[in-house]
């Protein structure tokens, strides 16, 4: 599992600064000013050189694709991580995967300050998942009945060469293997400008101007004053609707889960009721739960693939009965580190680990249609063991190890 360091600068003081790859919250060791990084689409970074003093540098785009990839196939769920970087152009050129080098290197933002001429990139990012999917599913039984990707991060990696009768790779000052510099020729003829400034979002709640807190990798940022909980969209802070469980609980640990609502057509589940009956759960449907909305639920934070399906399907099961409290719950949170829209792709997962026997995935998935229609952040407590973190009436234990790993997938 890969993942690098990027060598930035304090917006505020132009102090040097380190960040790691999911960073988000940016708080400067010297002049202390907290910021949140933002950007329109994706973040672009340049891998450093070692080409001789005044060489014309060719910065050539490598599509970085970090996430999970579920498939389901006929009796059984496949899942596994994916961590790949690959060309973004299709040249027989350069080297088709970056291969380890971005983990070993410090990085830096790509931008006007880049010397270089930088190619564009005609490799899709649906062109990027088809082919990752075709290859990884090779081996899978067939047919592939439905796959997603949930928690993925894009970026885009641009590696520097230049030419010198061969193709040189200028990270490792090696020429690259069969190449020519006259093929690269033509790509040369229409450069893009690197034009992609990071924007820094003051960390303050715009409700009641209080400094915002969360983790370096916070997807949320709440705020202790007025209780409330923000999201980035558009390069601007969004409310989030929240709530949480209260139980009588000595120091709770919260953690965060996406209750989602949605229109489901291609299988009769409107209710609580029919969700015991749909997922053949050894439970007898009581009064009142076909009037009880049912509601998928899913980690808004990362966990290992296996895991996380897992976890989804137990706060599912479990379906936290109504009435949450409004708001954000006093003491101890785990930072929201799984987007709604990734949380979102879990949903048709979900449907299908409650297919028994698996086989039903087969009548059940090809007219399965699942709309999200309203999600709310809703943390649930955890009481904290010295190895794991367990949620009594849930009866759903998380390993502590588990959790800690997680922040680099
Ligand atoms: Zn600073
Ligand atoms: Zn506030």
């Amino acid at each position: 599992m890969t993942s690098f360091i990027i060598e930035h600068q304090c917006p505020q003081c132009g102090a040097p600064a380190e960040l790691e790859e999911t960073d988000r919250l940016f708080q400067c060791g010297f002049c202390r000013v907290r910021s949140y990084l933002s950007v329109p689409d994706i973040f672009r970074y340049a891998l450093p050189h070692k080409a001789p003093a005044g060489t014309q540098l060719i910065y050539v785009p490598y599509w970085r694709f970090k996430g999970m990839l579920y498939s389901c196939v006929p009796g059984s769920i496949h899942n596994r991580f994916v961590d790949i970087s690959q060309q973004a152009i299709t040249s027989q050129c350069f080297p088709f995967s970056m291969g380890f080098r971005g983990q070993t290197q410090k990085l830096r933002f790509a931008n006007t300050a880049t010397q270089g001429v930088f190619l564009e990139p005609t490799v899709t990012r649906a062109n990027l998942l088809r082919s990752i999917d075709e290859r990884l599913s090779a081996n899978l039984g067939k047919p592939i009945l439905h796959q997603a990707h949930i928690g993925e991060t894009f970026s885009l990696l641009y590696a520097p060469f230049y030419l010198k009768e061969k193709v040189v790779d200028a990270v490792l000052n090696e020429a690259v293997p069969g190449s020519t510099s006259g093929a690269v020729e033509p790509l040369l003829q229409q450069p893009i400008e690197p034009n992609w400034p990071i924007g820094f979002v003051a960390t303050l709640c715009p409700q009641c101007g209080w400094n915002l807190s969360g983790a370096k990798d916070a997807l949320a940022l709440t705020c202790t004053n007025c209780r409330s909980v923000w999201r980035l969209k558009h390069g601007k802070l969004e409310v989030l609707t929240t709530a949480h469980l209260s139980e009588p609980e000595e120091n709770p640990l919260y953690l965060p889960f996406w209750r989602i609502q949605a229109d489901i057509t291609g299988v009769a589940l409107n209710s609580y009721a029919d969700f015991i009956r749909v997922a053949n759960l050894p439970k007898v449907a009581q009064k009142g739960w076909d009037e009880r909305p049912f509601y998928f639920w899913s980690p808004a934070f990362k966990a290992r693939p296996q895991s996380y399906l897992t976890f989804a399907a137990h706060a599912t099961t479990f379906q936290v009965p109504d009435p949450l409290t409004p708001g954000l719950p006093a003491g101890s949170l785990h930072s929201v580190s799984m987007p709604l829209q990734e949380a979102i792709e879990s949903l048709t997962l979900i449907l299908a680990y409650f297919a028994k026997p698996r086989q039903r995935m087969e009548a059940i998935l090809p007219q399965l249609r699942i709309a999200p229609l309203h999600a709310m952040l809703v943390y649930l407590p955890f009481r904290e063991g010295p190895h794991e973190l367990v949620q009594p009436s849930m009866n759903l234990a998380i390993s502590k190890n588990l959790l800690s790993h997680a922040k680099n997938l």
